[in-house]
């Protein structure tokens, strides 16, 4: 499906399931003006919520998690409905949805707890310091359409928990999930501080346009355009764009296990996955039987839709046009000489496309060099770890790896090489379970992190630094008016005699001033 495909009038976007191009649902294009009217009630209501603490919301951040568990699987359907995705794949969006609202809910009163540090300068000395966090008023979300629930959950709850409002733009091709998220908050009678707005990219600027903080996940080009808008605005924002994530399978790893863990880390949500397995490189002496166990896992992959009964592994990619990349990336592959050893082209329904593993692989190759986003693991024979790294960083994405070796040790000495936000050793995707650590790209792949403990929260607040007298006050502070000679000689004095390394340096004196 494209966006023209789903649109049928000036003021409505039309959903349909891309398994089989049957309506599911439709939307309104929200036009700048609603979008405007909406960051604005946000705005009325956000410091009653700011004013709750994290105490005060995480009452109702509790009380939508049993919300989001007792519809867990209405929620499912919708997802499906809308993505295509097999019931595996969509049964996660809901449960961890839930247990990020767990997360955010239980940790937010210490993550969000003021700092009071010593002062390191004699001169703040008699100050009582405070960082206190103060949320943004109004933060935009732009999620995009591989986990129609989950996204918005991943970056809406932290916000929320850190005392935000919330301005959510799902994308076009998997609103119905966002409609569901929204609503399970409005039925739970929670304040009105999240909203949504539906609709294509202009809906996406009009959010921009309105708020104070944008998190953005999706493509890198329009991430880059994210950017921009968001300088205009002198705003912060945090990106999480698009990755070509590197395996590197060494000769001492269990290859039974790097087979099953690279096939599901490539294949799982159909390869729709910023940090699914992209590309993979294996040392030469384990290649060939590598290769043999991988194509084997792969073509034993059930591929279609299901529906409760759980029996598929791979679901159809959520538009035409992500199933025409992926045809592309493997045309232009086998016309370079690569090979198919399994799958290899769309299966003619819907946007399927076959679990492909391809050989005879180059670095140069779109499927090597270009985010796919779909079933395919390109696979490259290197001589040894070295190589293996340097094909690795030879990379514009920055998103994450992984490492498939027998001495973990070594697994974390080549994490350390690898020009990543995330290294999973003998795993593949398990850092985005991961709360306490941060998840975010480097290079290409991003701007920030998300979740990663009390960070994950913090980026939503403006930290406020507040000094206060610990002591009894004089009239006059040392530097106030009239200039008096010995009382700047002393402050000033103290200050240098704090910061001089040596005797000689110890003088009241800035050196060569009148004495
Ligand atoms: P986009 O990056 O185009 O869209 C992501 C979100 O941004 C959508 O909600 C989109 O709205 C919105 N948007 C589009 N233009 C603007 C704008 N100018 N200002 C603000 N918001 C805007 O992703 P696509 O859906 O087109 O996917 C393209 C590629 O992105 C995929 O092939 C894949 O490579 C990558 N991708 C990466 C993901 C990740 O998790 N890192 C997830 C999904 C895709 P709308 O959809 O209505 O245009």
């Amino acid at each position: 499906m494209t966006a023209t495909e789903h649109k049928t009038d000036a003021s409505t976007i039309v959903v349909r399931n891309p398994a089989d191009g049957h309506v599911v649902g439709a939307v309104p294009i929200e036009t700048s003006d609603t979008v405007a009217a909406k960051a604005r009630e946000l705005r009325l209501f956000q410091p009653q919520w700011e004013a709750l603490g994290p105490r005060g919301r995480k009452r109702w951040l509790l009380k939508y998690q049993d919300w989001v568990l007792d519809n867990a699987e209405r929620i499912i359907d919708v997802v499906q409905s809308e993505t295509g995705k097999t019931r595996a794949d969509a049964s996660g969006e809901p449960t961890v949805t839930a247990s990020l609202l767990d997360y955010w809910a239980r940790h937010a009163e210490r993550f969000l707890a003021d700092e009071q540090p010593r002062s390191f300068n004699p001169l703040a000395m008699t100050k009582k310091l405070t960082t206190t966090y103060r949320p943004y008023p109004v933060v935009g979300v732009i999620t995009p359409w591989n986990f129609p629930f989950l996204m918005p959950g991943l970056d809406t709850i932290p916000a929320l928990a850190a005392g935000a409002a919330v301005l959510l733009k799902p994308s076009e091709v998997t609103p119905l999930s966002a409609v569901e998220f929204v609503h399970g908050w409005t039925e739970i009678g929670a304040p009105p501080v999240l909203a949504l707005a539906t609709g294509y990219g202009d809906t996406g600027a009009a959010v921009i346009a309105n708020v104070d903080f944008v998190q953005f996940t999706g493509s890198t080009a329009t991430g880059k355009k994210v950017a921009v808008a968001c300088a205009e605005r002198l705003l912060p924002y945090s990106l999480e764009l698009g990755g070509k994530d590197p395996a590197l399978v060494l000769a001492d790893a269990d290859l039974e296990r790097a087979a099953n863990g690279i096939a599901w880390g490539g294949m799982y949500n159909a390869g729709q996955v910023c940090v699914s397995v992209e590309r993979v490189y294996v040392e030469a002496p384990v290649y060939d039987e590598f290769v043999a166990k991988l194509t084997e896992n792969v073509r034993r992959l059930r591929q279609g839709q299901d529906d409760r009964n759980f029996k598929f592994d791979v679901g159809a990619l959520a538009t035409s046009k992500q199933r025409d990349i992926v045809q592309r990336h493997v045309d232009e592959a086998v016309a370079a000489g690569a090979r198919a050893v399994t799958g290899g082209k769309p299966t003619g329904t819907g946007t399927f496309f076959e679990p492909t593993v391809l050989v005879d692989v180059d670095q140069s190759m779109s499927c090597m060099t270009e985010e796919t986003f779909g079933p395919t693991l390109p696979v490259v024979k290197v001589a040894d770890e070295d190589e293996a790294i340097r094909l690795a960083n030879d990379s514009v994405y920055g998103l994450s790896a992984t490492v498939w070796t027998g001495d973990k040790d070594r697994g974390e000495r080549i994490a350390r090489r690898l020009d990543v936000g995330a290294v999973n050793i003998n795993d593949a995707i398990s850092n985005a379970f991961a709360y306490d650590i941060p998840m975010g790209g480097w290079k290409h792949s991003g701007v920030g992190t998300r979740m990663g403990g009390a960070a994950g929260l913090l980026k939503y607040c403006r930290p406020q630094a507040i000094t206060a007298p610990r002591v009894p006050t004089p009239t006059k502070e040392l530097l106030w008016y009239p200039v008096s000679s010995r009382r700047v000689k002393f402050a000033l004095g103290l200050l240098r005699a704090s910061a001089a390394r040596g005797v000689r340096r110890l003088g009241i004196a800035p050196k060569g001033a009148a004495r």
